[in-house]
Parts: structure tokens; sequence; C-alpha cells
């Protein structure tokens, strides 16, 4: 059984899709893919040999060998242009799957979709997302085992420029006067923001907890990079607690 988070993002699969899982540690999104319809083919990449390892024993205790190609190698290195067509990347930091996006960008051509689920740096996925003609269908939050997750889906289309001035133009808060402007969107999500999700107030609450103890911490600095940054903290918190 998949734990929820890789349930979700299993879930986001168009079924029959040919998916790549990359930085697949032991494989298990790809074989549940591939015995659940979710997937006909998939890739299983790996750049490290102990969870290459790891992917290639449940890979064969599974008997997918035929339906799963696991395969070592950095980020989207692994896949040939055109072989398929929906990628997952998660539990890694954000700046990691945007670098691995950016890497692979060649491999990207007929790739209909992307779920990713970025640890942290979610607002550095989206902005990668934006500047390279994909626009997000679909976002979820999570709590699993007292971490909060989000999943990130990403489709593109010749639409998608259109598509991503909706989502992220400046909008006010029904009963607000505050404004969410396009930074705002991008570190909170677009559609989370929208959906208000209690998973999603949680998280934020939490983040304002960090920053104010960080804000304290750098308030006892009497250098001026410090005060810079105090003030910036200080700036983040109050925004974001209006927004709550
Ligand atoms: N995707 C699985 C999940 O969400 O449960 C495993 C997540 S695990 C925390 C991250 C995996 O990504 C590790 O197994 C690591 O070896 C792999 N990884 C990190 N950087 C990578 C890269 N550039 N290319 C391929 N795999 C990578």
């Amino acid at each position: 059984k998949l734990s929820a988070r890789l349930q979700h993002i299993a879930d986001r699969l168009s079924p029959g899709c040919r998916l790549a899982d990359i930085g697949s540690d032991h494989a298990l999104l790809p074989v549940y893919a591939v015995q659940n319809g979710r997937a006909s083919f998939a890739v299983a990449g790996e750049v490290n040999d102990g969870p290459l390892e790891a992917a290639k024993r449940q890979v064969a205790e599974a008997g997918e060998s035929k339906r799963v190609s696991v395969r070592k190698g950095d980020g989207l290195a692994v896949v040939e242009p055109g072989e398929v067509d929906a990628i997952t990347i998660a539990g890694m930091g954000g700046a990691l799957i945007a670098s691995i996006l950016e890497a692979g960008k060649d491999k990207l051509a007929g790739v209909k979709r992307l779920v990713l689920q970025p640890n942290v740096g979610e607002d550095i996925v989206r902005s990668w997302l934006i500047a390279n003609g994909w626009y997000l269908s679909e976002e979820i939050i999570l709590e699993e085992d007292g971490k909060i997750y989000e999943i990130l889906t990403a489709e593109t289309g010749p639409d998608a420029a259109k598509l991503n001035d909706q989502l992220y133009s400046e909008r006010t808060i029904s009963g607000s006067t505050v404004s969410l402007t396009k930074d705002l969107l991008l570190l909170m999500g677009p559609h989370l923001t929208d959906s208000k999700d209690e998973v999603w107030f949680a998280k934020w609450r939490s983040e304002i907890d960090k920053l104010d103890k960080i804000r304290q911490s750098v308030a006892t600095s009497k250098q001026e990079s410090s005060r810079e940054k105090e003030e910036s903290l200080n700036q983040l918190s109050n925004r974001l607690k209006e927004v709550l």
C-alpha cells in the first residue's frame, strides 16, 4: 500500500500514461502505477546507487521488469526524447526539481503532465513552470505523519500564458482589503490560496511562527544587514498574517 502522499501523486496520472519517475528511490510509485492501470510503462530514474539497488529489487520482486525500466542517471538524462508523456518528481527540494526540469528541457517535448511534490521551495517550482510554458491545473495539500506536503500538477498547451496570467492575477480576498500580489501567490499557491484548505492554514500559521522566531533572533543583532533582514521578515510575516 502506498503512503497517502504517493497515492495522491499516482491518482494524478492519466490512466495508461508513459511515466518517468525521477528520484524514484524504492520505485514504489512506478510499480503501483503499472499494476493499477495508471501507467502502461514506467521509467524509474535514480542517480544514487543505494536507492537504485532498492528500485531494482522492488521491481524484480514485483515481477514488473518488463513494464518498469530502472535506470541510473541524473534527472531526465535517463529518458529518451518522446519516450514518456508524464513525469513525477517527488520528495526533494523545489530548487532541485526546477534544476532537473531545466537541465532536461529537451526531454519535455511530448510530455503532457508533470506531477511535482517539492518538500520546500514550492515557489521556485511555480516560477519555473510559468517561465517554461506550463500552468498549474491543480494543487493539493495534505498532512501525513505530522508533515505537510503540496502536490503540484502542471500541464502545457497554447493557452498556458493566458491561464498563468489569470492564475497569478492580483486579487483581494473576499471580506478583506488585503491584496494578494503575484509574489504571495507564487509562495502560497494560486489554487491553494483560493481553496483555503485547513491544512494550508495550518502550514502558513506555522511558517509565520518560524518567521517570527527568526526575526526575534535577528533583532538582537546590531548589524545593518541583520536589520534589513529583520525588516523584510517582518514585512512578510505581517503580509501573511493579513492574508490568513
Ligand atoms: N520520489 C520518492 C518519494 O517521493 O517517496 C523518493 C524521494 S527521496 C527523498 C529522493 C530521491 O531522489 C533519492 O533517492 C535521491 O537519490 C534521488 N535524487 C536526488 N537527486 C537526483 C537527481 N538529480 N536525479 C535522480 N535522482 C535524484
